[in-house]
């Protein structure tokens, strides 16, 4: 009767979207997760496939040619894109998908799909960010320096997404971010008016 939605969630690197999507994974059997693709050198115990396609330049370029890619964005100086194939077969049998893009790829989303949920997660405090990006293996000052700035400018950008969740309470966020995609995904708006007269009969 409905496509499914897509979600998608943005937040400044080690904000926590990835733990916060794996969670909502784990809670939705209705929900799938768009594996993103990226020039950037997997982290340690990241697996191509599962956290990322990782991809070289050329063949990335290539992709986006071909017009693989839903959205695409340079972050960081490093290229990371949506496939398209993926997202469109999901929600055309009705399942949501979920992604974790940056804002440029959000922003993208929303001009192509009116109807994406677009929700930004917020860190408790630019201290909890900062000890979340050191803590976190493979990459070096710079990176952590990079990321840090980048984050001031995103924060900035939190008004133009349909809602803000803080990632104080990891399970009460997860719990709010499935409260909203359960709330979306029933709008009226999402259904196919020629199949409301038939529900009724
Ligand atoms: P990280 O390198 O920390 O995994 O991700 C860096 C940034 O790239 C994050 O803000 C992440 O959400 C964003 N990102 C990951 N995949 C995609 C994607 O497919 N498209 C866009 N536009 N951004 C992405």
């Amino acid at each position: 009767m409905r496509n499914g939605a897509l979600l998608i969630i943005s937040a400044p690197s080690g904000a926590g979207k990835t733990t916060i999507c794996r969670k909502l994974l784990a809670r939705r059997k209705d929900l799938r997760y768009s594996i993103s693709c990226t020039t950037r050198a997997p982290r340690p115990g990241e697996k191509d496939g599962k956290s990322y396609f990782f991809l070289g330049r050329e063949e990335f370029k290539r992709r986006i040619a071909r017009g693989d890619f839903l959205e695409w964005a340079i972050v960081h100086d490093e290229y990371y894109g949506t496939p398209k194939r993926f997202v469109d077969g999901e929600t055309k049998t009705g399942r949501h998908v979920v992604m974790a893009i940056d804002v440029q790829g959000a922003m993208s989303i929303r001009r192509r799909s009116p109807g994406a949920i677009l929700v930004f997660v917020l860190p408790p405090s630019l201290g909890a960010l900062k000890s979340r990006l050191a803590r976190r293996g493979g990459q070096g000052a710079d990176e952590v320096a990079k990321r840090l700035a980048n984050a001031r400018g995103e924060l900035a950008a939190a008004k133009n997404y349909d809602y803000v969740v803080v990632n104080d309470d990891l399970e009460e966020a997860v719990s709010q971010i499935s409260c909203i995609l359960t709330a979306e995904s029933l709008k009226t708006s999402r259904l196919d008016p020629s199949h409301l007269v038939p529900a009724l009969v």
